[in-house]
């Protein structure tokens, strides 16, 4: 029995040190903030060096002689809801292709939403209390981030949809119940601020194509307040990035 204790004892420890190699933690407060994420993995040090990160503060954007060169077609219900500990995350079915967009006449297929408080890009100086990204990706594994951002005001409906099934206990997945119509989580005009652009959590990668949507749609004070609730320090959001003479283009 004593024996069995032991080694009980070793392979538990062995397994411990193989999932602290394997998590890096990174956050929002402290000693795990955006300033330090370069310092935490090697693998991060984009974060620091990166010369196109986001989020920005969307100023001077350039007229784009091109109109209406965005195309979105989510028409499929996403599949399951989880908090990563980072943020509250909607995910489609893998391999699933039936919801995407298309720009530049390439598709990229929507692989997952999740939200971010108060917005990490801002408009003209601009903040918002929450900002939505739709992450995209081509069959080349290239993204495009979709932002939506949001003020305080009327109910959103959509929201209570998906809010219904969501476990507030870290990484535990629950799938949907009900049907979503994602429309309801994009404005009726979709004109917009498009920048290359980063991760806005670690690795920060960069090559990341950026569309921002000009009109904000409204969540109340109250759903607002139970995304903060789940969230550490009530805050899940990067600093602004500098531009270095990025080109931002405008719809
Ligand atoms: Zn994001």
């Amino acid at each position: 029995m004593k024996y069995l204790l032991l080694l009980c004892g070793v392979i538990f420890s062995i397994s411990n040190v193989t999932q602290a190699a394997e998590v890096i933690h990174w956050g929002y407060d402290k000693e795990i903030s955006p300033e330090h994420w370069a310092e935490l993995d090697e693998h991060y040090k984009v974060c620091k060096t990166g010369k196109n990160q986001t989020p920005i503060n969307i100023v001077n954007p350039y007229k784009s002689a091109i109109k209406h060169n965005l195309k979105i077609d989510y028409k499929a219900t996403p599949h399951d809801i989880v908090f990563n500990g980072h943020t509250v995350q909607v995910n489609t079915k893998k391999d699933d292709h039936s919801d995407f967009i298309v720009v530049d006449q390439q598709k990229y297929y929507l692989k997952q939403f999740h939200f971010h408080t108060p917005s990490e890009n801002q408009i003209q100086g601009k903040s918002f209390p929450l900002e939505l990204h739709f992450v995209n990706e081509n069959a080349a594994g290239e993204l495009t981030v979709l932002a939506v951002m949001f003020n305080i005001g009327s109910m959103n409906t959509e929201w209570n949809k998906f809010w219904a099934d969501l476990s507030f206990k870290e990484n535990d997945d629950k799938n949907l119940s009900r049907t979503l119509n994602l429309n309801n989580l994009l404005p009726k005009k979709l004109e917009y601020y498009r920048f290359s652009g980063s991760l806005t959590t670690p690795p920060c990668s960069e090559g990341v194509n950026w569309i921002v949507l000009k009109h904000p749609l409204t969540i109340s004070q109250q759903q607002l307040q139970s995304f903060k609730l789940l969230i550490t320090n009530q805050d899940n959001h990067r600093p602004i990035q500098p531009l270095n003479g990025r080109i931002i283009l405008e719809d």
